[in-house]
């Protein structure tokens, strides 16, 4: 039987400047290493083919502005105008129950979760290959204005001079390797020593 121990779960926080690939990288550690990813709740409007309760939970500004004044905010942020917050209920369950949870979310809110929580937190930082390319899949991606590209490009810039705060960097220049490096971290992570040591010692005092 395996000796090692059951611990509380992890949070990974992943974050990176809009179009480079964070989405399709976070769900697949979710499929690949049972991760849950925590949705969030947005002011922003649903983009087309977005569901409400998968891709956010959309909400008013005054809704919003209501859980964070009743603190079921665990983190939140104003990004470009909207509010995006991660509710902080469903989150803390899980660790405890030992379930890893993603958070796909932006620096200011990942640095929050850190704070508040930073025995918990793991800070994955995403980066594109170039800035050029970040605005070539922006094009591509024809969901929003010329205007909110050169918006999420200038943000961009700002976000990675953060980059210092993160404990893990993924340049996803090819997506594969992209994934593979993110499944190592978390493998890495999961083979960490645990705050809790005394029942791994136990078990072998008991032989
Ligand atoms: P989008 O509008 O493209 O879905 O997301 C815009 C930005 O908001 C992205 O950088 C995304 O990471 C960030 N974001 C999404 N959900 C959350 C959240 O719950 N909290 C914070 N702080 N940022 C979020």
């Amino acid at each position: 039987m395996s000796k090692r121990i059951k611990t509380r779960g992890k949070l990974y926080i992943i974050s990176g400047p809009s179009g480079t690939g964070k989405g399709t990288i976070c769900s697949r550690i979710m499929e690949e290493r049972k991760l849950s990813l925590s949705i969030s709740m947005t002011t922003r409007a649903p983009r087309d083919g977005e569901k409400d309760g998968q891709s956010y939970y959309f909400v008013t500004k005054e809704e919003f502005e209501n859980k964070i004044k009743e603190d079921k905010m665990l983190e939140y942020a104003k990004v470009f105008d909207n509010y995006y917050g991660t509710p902080k209920d469903k989150v803390i369950s899980r660790l405890e129950r030992g379930i890893d949870v993603i958070l796909e979310i932006d620096i200011q809110g990942g640095l929050q979760v850190r704070s508040k929580m930073p025995e918990d937190s793991v800070l994955i930082f995403i980066l594109p290959p170039s800035l050029e390319e970040l605005k070539n899949r922006l094009n591509s991606r024809g969901t929003e204005s010329i205007e909110a590209i050169e918006k999420r490009l200038s943000k961009a810039l700002d976000e990675i001079r953060f980059i210092g705060e993160y404990d893990y960097y993924i340049v996803n220049d090819d997506l594969e390797k992209a994934v593979g490096e993110a499944l190592s971290i978390v493998d890495a992570e999961r083979l960490r020593v645990p705050p809790k040591v005394k029942p791994i010692i136990r078990q072998y005092e008991e032989e």
